[in-house]
């Protein structure tokens, strides 16, 4: 047996499905999607007594790609939802994100993050939701929305391999991730391509534990537009990844294309260029294999809404362009779609009013995401970290800044345009 393949991933469990239970033929609010934003969106809905049905793909505890870092935003609305110290008991807790430049040069900067296999923390949240009283269903997958008219009326579903089903419902919330599948089948999508893509993998090495205690992102030539990271879990492991941002360049036609660069080769870059990274690798066992996946970032790329529809999560973008985080966006996200929908059932507003309201309310956050898609340039010039990170190790006050990115108390595009650059050589207080 390879390496790789020699034990689960952590959170990994043997447990047998249970049988499948008939799916109901409606409901109020159908969710497609149990990951962060579906599991949010249909805990929020239930809590305010609506019929919520919430249906995944996948049986559940399920693995996804991502980083597993939780960035303050994600405390917020895990505190929200009422899972934080659940989460918390779990997770292994870390106190700074170390930014490491091109040259080597590092900043610690202060934050509550941790960091927890995404494989435990969605099951914990998609729980969250059936314990409020969501009606959940897995393995299940849609197919297309129903539509009655111009409006939406549900959903064409399938349960496992078997036959379709219909469930009619009075709004349908799309919360389906990057993968544009389903977008398309409902004709919300707006672009196919992702806005970035990652890889990551998970290892074992219990001499780097004590090592290896913050949420390392490194940015280097050979990693350009990206980054790398090591971000530490629990008993030894670590999840550790390289992003590629804008990693679909756009043709004169309007077309976008793949860059030509493979992931596997700029994890490779990774692990040569930072010796922690490498040691990491040649020291430890990795548990499963190297995954890819897509990004849908800055609030783009698909409708948000239509008449008995909302897109929610990173269906809709919400991930962060630069950073990659988008655990905490989602669940924001998946709450502002059931808000509207709850205030849409208590004024008895019809489809505009819901769809207004939530369309207005990631258009509020957009100005943010758009910031976030300006400082990306640090992923395409790394030098600029090497010099942001030499200014704040000799000025307290810019590692505070940088903290107040990372607690959205301050804007991340202050730091890197050119304003915000020259600041970096003025006195801060
Ligand atoms: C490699 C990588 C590293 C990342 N690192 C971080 C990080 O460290 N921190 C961070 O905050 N963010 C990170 N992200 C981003 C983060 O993973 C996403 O922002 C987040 O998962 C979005 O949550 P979501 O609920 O919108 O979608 P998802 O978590 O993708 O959930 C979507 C769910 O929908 C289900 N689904 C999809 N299609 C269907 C269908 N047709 N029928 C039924 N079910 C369906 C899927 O099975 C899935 O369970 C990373 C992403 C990647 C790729």
């Amino acid at each position: 047996m390879p390496p790789e393949m020699s034990s689960p991933p952590p959170g990994a469990s043997q447990a047998e499905a249970p049988p499948r239970s008939p799916l109901p033929p409606s409901c109020d609010v159908l969710v497609v999607g149990a990951g962060p934003s579906g599991s949010a969106c249909a805990q929020w809905l239930a809590r305010a007594g609506v019929d919520v049905v919430l249906i995944d793909q996948h049986d559940f505890p399920r693995d996804k790609v991502c980083g597993d870092g939780l960035i303050p935003d994600s405390h917020a609305a895990l505190q929200r939802l009422g899972v934080y110290a659940e989460v918390a008991a779990v997770a292994q807790r870390v106190s700074h994100v170390a930014c490491i430049g091109p040259r080597g040069g590092r900043v610690d900067v202060p934050g509550s993050l941790s960091v927890l296999p995404r494989r435990q923390l969605d099951d914990i949240l998609c729980r969250a939701a059936v314990n409020a009283g969501a009606r959940r269903f897995t393995p299940v997958r849609f197919e297309a929305p129903l539509r009655d008219g111009g409006r939406v009326v549900g959903a064409r579903v399938r349960q496992g391999g078997d036959a379709v089903h219909d469930i009619r419902s009075t709004w349908l919330v799309l919360a389906t991730g990057a993968v544009p599948k389903a977008l398309l089948a409902a004709g919300m999508c707006e672009r196919q391509q992702p806005t970035g893509v990652a890889l990551r993998g998970y290892v074992k090495n219990d001499a780097m534990a004590g090592r290896i205690t913050a949420m390392e992102i490194v940015w280097h030539q050979r990693l350009r537009p990206g980054y790398g990271w090591i971000f530490p879990c629990r008993d030894g492991v670590f999840n550790i990844g390289v992003g590629l941002a804008h990693s679909h360049r756009k043709l004169r036609d309007g077309r976008r294309v793949m860059q030509d660069v493979n992931l596997r080769e700029v994890f490779a870059a990774f692990c040569d260029a930072y010796a922690p990274a490498r040691e990491l690798m040649a020291g430890g066992t990795l548990q499963g294999e190297l995954k890819g996946a897509p990004l849908r970032c800055s609030l783009e790329g698909a409708r948000y809404s239509e008449p008995g529809l909302l897109v929610t999560g990173e269906a809709a973008g919400s991930t962060y362009a630069f950073t990659g985080e988008g655990i905490g966006k989602a669940m924001e996200t998946g709450l502002l779609a059931a808000e509207a929908l709850v205030a849409g059932r208590r004024q008895q507003s019809g489809d505009a009013a819901v769809q207004s309201a939530y369309d207005a309310s990631l258009r509020a956050l957009k100005p943010r995401f758009d910031l976030y898609e300006r400082a990306n340039r640090v992923n395409e010039h790394p030098w600029l970290a090497d010099l942001l990170i030499w200014r704040a190790r000799r000025n307290p006050a810019i590692v505070r800044r940088m903290s107040g990115v990372l607690d959205e108390t301050r804007n991340p595009g202050s730091l890197v345009t050119l304003r915000g650059l020259t600041k970096l050589f003025l006195p801060v207080r």
